[in-house]
């Protein structure tokens, strides 16, 4: 089973495993991304805050129930974007939003901010560790490179129906199928746009979309599997509400299906 990849949005990673550092041999992957991106739970398991390391800052185990135990080192602890320090290691600031230290939690759920705190100071990035059977640190990088990257969070309540929306460059279209370059992604209820890395989706087109006149133009000049045209030009697709899935989650194909789409 690939592990859910611990950092939503748009981030930066390399295999710097065992790379020199300050006080030992790196003991994991640091992961780049921007202040406050939701870090979230690999796989089924339970959580435990840690804080009172200085080097790891706020720091949080989840115990797998593979039996694998994760480490989300460098959490949030600032409260505003200039790199304050005036955050504790608290839900809200470095853990999720009411999440309690020893809470069961479920792959995708958020745990955790991205942020600085420790020796990451300035350097905004989750420190990632992986060690089987709750043993000795294994590299990270293969199981990252094949981790289930989500198009967002799971919702704190995935019984309630949710719509996305994804903003991107057509690809192709056409056979009910619309392929969407997808760089933003944002959830109804609730949430807000937040860019991902860019990757291609594949939605169903039901016959009932709505297309405003210029997307419906725009799709008209693609085909199946055809390369996008260099005019092609970007797309706001709003999905039909659905239920909470992991292929949504993880933007199988088919998995979400066009309600609209505008031009922008
Ligand atoms: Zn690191």
């Amino acid at each position: 089973m690939p592990i859910v990849f611990p950092i939503v949005g748009a981030a930066r990673y390399g295999d710097d495993y065992r790379d020199p550092r300050a006080n030992a041999e790196h003991a994991g992957n640091d992961i780049l991304t921007t202040w406050r991106s939701p870090a979230v739970a690999a796989e089924d398991g339970t959580v435990t805050f840690w804080t009172r390391s200085a080097r790891a800052g706020c720091m949080l185990y989840l115990h797998g129930a593979s039996g694998t135990t994760y480490l989300y080192v460098h959490l949030n602890n600032d409260l505003t974007p200039r790199r304050d320090n005036r955050g504790a290691c608290v839900p809200g600031v470095a853990y999720a939003d009411g999440l309690e230290d020893g809470a069961k939690v479920k792959a995708g759920q958020q745990i955790g901010y991205n942020g600085d705190s420790g020796d990451a100071e300035g350097t905004y990035h989750l420190h990632f560790e992986v060690h089987p059977n709750g043993g000795a640190d294994v590299n990270p990088f293969p199981s990252l490179n094949a981790a289930t990257r989500l198009l967002f969070p799971l919702p704190a309540n995935p019984a309630r129906k949710v719509a996305l929306g994804l903003r991107g460059v057509p690809v192709s279209a056409g056979a009910g199928v619309l392929e969407l370059s997808v760089t933003a992604v944002r959830v109804w209820p609730g949430g807000r746009w937040t860019a991902i890395a860019p990757r291609s989706v594949e939605l169903a087109v039901p016959d009932g979309a709505q297309l405003d006149e210029s997307a419906a133009a725009q799709l008209a000049t693609l085909t199946p599997r055809a390369p996008a045209s260099r005019a092609a030009t970007r797309l706001t697709v709003i999905t039909v509400p659905a239920p909470v899935s992991p292929e949504m989650m993880a933007g199988a194909p088919g998995a979400l299906a066009v309600d609209r789409v505008r031009h922008g």
